[in-house]
């Protein structure tokens, strides 16, 4: 049985107390090994390690830094069939996903702030000939960096490699229901020639536990969270012991908003994809869809059609479109969504089960819910599962109310070959991230995060600099 341990100081350990849970295969339900739970002690070792390691690794010549992480990307890309597969078995998503998206992203993550970091600058302010003042930028400390479990290696990187590139160092916290990648990350990190301390991985739980013992402890300087909005609020309360720093990015509840004169092949195909993709365990998955009543009909008959030809299975099968949910506790609680909404009066167009013809594992049918109010539970709160809701509207401004009516605004998508309606709507959603007749096009230099209740500040580019170092204004006499 495999054992994935902390890594503190540039060595692999045990919890102090020798206590470990169990890390279960989604896709079978199956025991796939064991991981070192840690709490406090852990996190008071990995942070002082951290500190310690700060002094070299926040001052050593920018060039040097970036050619290390150019080396982590590299090892990233050389074992990306391993990587690949240990995802596939921590999360129950189709291997052909993690094989695409989660591992090339993650190298990427890393080659793109190690070469961006590069081109970085300052600011300068000339006041007459009076005085002259610049800006220096430096790395802030000892970072946290609390990751989920829907794209575990993915996310993780999109943290660790802006606060490396910056000079900071971390301690990390996977989520507990994907805990491997991020140790093997630790290996290649290691292997790369990172120092030791640098990056520290501790594993276990988070409120009351090494989660929480992070966002406490009074020698973090930040906290990177990417989870639930009400993970969001418990670590902003933590945070504020010490005045922490926190950059958020939290849940979705994103719309799709397709006009009748939309390419209609085109909207159904994506709109499919983004409500379905990875088990609709996608922060940005649109899993609000607004159509247009002329079209209605016909998208809603083309939607059902292909969401009903998804094929749900063994993530290690090539055909497979979708995988099993991350958790028992989590397929509940999404059906639990499911027979709410059934209640409060929507109608299950497609799926709304479990597959018949998977025994184990925790499996649902891309479920598609219609006839429901924009009050009801299911359209105002995050599923995160294969759970999307369909409903038809008849004028700009209704969809655009419509669209803004949750707490949440991390993405939205607008489907039209209307150029000016579609630069029009685009102004008037409450959404961090707003794709036109696109879905997950991605560019990393662009701000990424949520506005409303999805989050607190921007990643990407220089955006992501910003949150990971800190500026001194020095203003000269002349
Ligand atoms: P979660 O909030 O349950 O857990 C995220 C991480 O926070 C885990 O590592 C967990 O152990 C830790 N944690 C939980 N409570 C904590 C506490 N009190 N103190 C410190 N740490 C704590 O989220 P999840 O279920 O792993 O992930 C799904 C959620 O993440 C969804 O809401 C999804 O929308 C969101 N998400 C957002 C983005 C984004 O970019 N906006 C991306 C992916 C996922």
């Amino acid at each position: 049985m495999k054992l994935v341990q902390h890594f503190i100081d540039g060595r692999f350990v045990e919890s102090e107390n020798g206590k470990r849970f169990v890390n279960i295969n989604p896709a079978t339900g199956g025991v796939l090994g064991e991981v070192a739970e840690g709490g406090k002690p852990e996190i008071d070792r990995a942070v002082a390690a951290a500190r310690r390691a700060f002094g070299e690794w926040g001052t050593m010549p920018v060039a040097k830094r970036s050619a290390i992480l150019n080396r982590i990307a590299d090892l990233i890309d050389q074992q990306s069939e391993e990587l690949a597969r240990l995802e596939t078995l921590d999360t129950g998503k189709p291997l052909s996903l993690a094989k695409t998206l989660d591992i090339p992203r993650a190298a990427y993550n890393f080659r793109f702030f190690a070469d961006f970091v590069k081109g970085l600058g300052t600011e300068a302010f000339q006041m007459d000939d009076v005085a002259l003042n610049y800006v220096l930028r430096r790395p802030v400390g000892v970072a946290g960096l609390i990751s989920p479990w829907n794209l575990p290696l993915l996310l993780l990187t999109w943290k660790v490699a802006p606060c490396l590139a910056a000079g900071n160092t971390c301690v990390i916290k996977p989520a507990e229901l994907t805990p491997t990648t991020a140790t093997k990350l630790a290996e290649i990190c290691q292997e790369a020639g990172l120092p030791d301390g640098v990056l520290n991985v501790v594993h276990g739980f988070g409120p009351d536990a090494a989660g929480s013992a992070l966002t406490e402890h009074p020698d973090v300087n930040l906290i990177s969270l990417t989870g639930e909005t009400s993970t969001g609020k418990a670590v902003m309360r933590a945070a504020a012991t010490n005045l922490k720093r926190v950059a958020f990015e939290l849940g979705g509840k994103n719309p799709n908003i397709i006009f009748a004169d939309a390419d209609l092949d085109d909207a159904v195909e994506t709109t499919v994809r983004s409500s379905f993709s990875n088990q609709g365990e996608v922060c940005l998955c649109g899993s609000r869809v607004y159509v247009e009543r002329p079209i209605y009909d016909e998208f809603l008959q083309r939607m059902v059609e292909k969401a009903r030809n998804l094929v749900v299975g063994d993530p290690f099968d090539e055909r497979t479109n979708v995988g099993a949910l991350i958790s028992e506790e989590h397929l509940n609680r999404v059906e639990g969504f499911i027979e709410r909404a059934v209640k409060e009066g929507g109608r299950i167009l497609a799926g709304g089960r479990r597959p018949q013809h998977l025994t184990r594992g925790y499996y649902l049918e891309p479920t598609i819910i219609v006839d429901v109010d924009r009050r009801c539970e299911i359209v105002q709160q995050e599923v995160f599962g294969p759970v999307i809701t369909v409903q038809p509207f008849y004028s700009e401004d209704e969809v655009i109310e419509q669209a803004n009516d949750t707490h949440y605004g991390l993405s939205a998508t607008i489907w039209t070959t209307n150029l000016k309606r579609a630069h029009r709507v685009a102004a008037r959603l409450e959404a961090g991230i707003i794709w036109i007749n696109t879905w997950f096009l991605r560019d990393l230099r662009t701000p990424f995060g949520g506005m409303k209740q999805s989050g607190i500040g921007r990643e990407g580019g220089v955006h992501s600099f910003e949150f990971f170092t800190e500026l001194t204004n020095v203003c000269v006499k002349l």
